[in-house]
C-alpha cells in the first residue's frame, strides 16, 4: 500500500486490464462495462456505508476517474447493485469519531452524499488521500473547477423518532418517515408535502421540507420549479427508497484495502 504524491497511470499495464475485467465480471450483467480507454483501477476494499436504516458493508473500487461500489453477494466473487460516481464531482469531508462511528468521512456528490467508515484510522487516511489525488489529477487535466453544490447527507432514520420540522409527529408504521432532498432532514408527510425541482438530483421535482420550500421559493424570482398541485403524481416517484439500502448481503471481509502500487509510480512534483 502506498500513499502517493503523484500518480502516473500505466494505462497499458496488463495487470490493470486484468484487474478491471475481474471487477467487471464480479458485477456480471448487473453492472456497466468498466474497461474504458485510459481507466486505471487505483485500489479497492470494503467500507461501511451509512444507509438510510443502518450502516452496511459495501465493496468499493477506486478508479482514476470513477468510484464504484456495490453490495457483496459472495466475497471477491460476486457483487451487485452497482453504483458509479464520477470523481470530478466528488468532495470528501473528514468526520470526527463519534461513539461506534469511527474513521469516517463524507463522500459528497451533486446527486447524492453519504458517510463511509474504514476499519482503521490509517485506512481512512489512505482512502481519502487516494481519492483526493484522483480528483485533483482529473480536475487538473480537464481544467474544470471543483463542484460547489452537493446533495444533502440524509439523516439516518434512527436519529429522528420525531419529525424534525414540526417536532410533533411521531413516526410509526403508518406515519412514515420522509427525507427532504434539499437538507436531508427526516420529516413527516404534511411537513414535506411540497415538491421542488433540484436539477442536480433528478429531472423530476423532489420532496422537500416546508422550511426548504420556503427558502427555495423565496430565493427564486421565477417559480417555474414549483409543481402545481394538479400535476402531482400520487405515487411517490421521487426516489424515496434508496435502492442500495434495501438488501443486507454477505458480510465484507476484514482485510485491508488494496491500492495497486505497481500501477502507480511515485514522483515528487510541484
Ligand atoms: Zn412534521
Ligand atoms: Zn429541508
Amino acid at each position: 500500500m502506498y500513499l502517493c504524491n503523484f500518480v502516473m497511470y500505466c494505462v497499458n499495464s496488463e495487470a490493470n486490464t486484468r484487474r478491471i475485467s475481474i471487477v467487471e465480471n464480479c458485477f456480471g450483467s448487473s453492472g456497466q462495462p468498466l474497461g474504458v480507454p485510459g481507466r486505471v483501477l487505483v485500489g479497492e476494499g470494503v467500507l461501511t456505508k451509512m444507509c438510510r436504516k443502518k450502516p452496511k458493508t459495501r465493496q468499493f473500487f477506486l478508479f482514476n476517474d470513477i468510484l464504484v461500489y456495490g453490495n457483496i453477494v459472495i466475497n471477491k466473487k460476486k457483487y451487485n447493485k452497482q453504483h458509479i460516481i464520477p470523481l470530478e464531482e466528488v468532495k470528501l469531508e473528514s468526520l470526527e469519531d463519534e461513539a461506534q462511528y469511527r474513521n469516517g468521512w463524507l463522500i459528497r456528490t451533486t446527486s447524492k452524499s453519504f458517510a463511509v467508515y474504514a476499519a482503521t484510522e490509517r485506512e481512512k487516511q489512505e482512502w481519502m488521500a487516494h481519492i483526493n489525488k484522483c480528483i485533483e489529477d482529473l480536475l487538473r487535466k480537464s481544467g474544470k473547477k471543483a463542484v460547489e453544490e452537493h446533495a444533502a447527507v440524509w439523516v439516518p432514520d434512527v436519529e429522528a423518532p420525531n419529525c424534525m420540522h414540526c417536532k410533533k409527529t411521531q413516526f410509526t408504521l403508518i406515519n412514515r418517515r420522509h427525507h427532504c432532498r434539499k437538507c436531508g432532514a427526516v420529516v413527516c408527510g404534511p411537513c414535506s408535502n411540497k415538491r421542488f425541482l433540484l436539477p442536480n438530483q433528478s429531472s423530476k421535482p423532489l420532496r422537500v421540507c416546508l422550511h426548504c420550500y420556503d427558502i427555495l421559493t423565496s430565493t427564486k424570482i421565477n417559480n417555474s420549479n414549483e409543481v402545481p398541485q394538479k400535476d402531482r403524481i400520487s405515487v411517490d416517484t421521487s426516489g424515496e427508497e434508496d435502492s442500495d439500502d434495501e438488501e443486507e448481503t454477505a458480510k465484507g471481509h476484514l482485510e485491508s484495502p488494496k491500492f495497486y502500487g505497481d500501477c502507480v509510480k511515485h514522483e515528487e512534483t510541484q
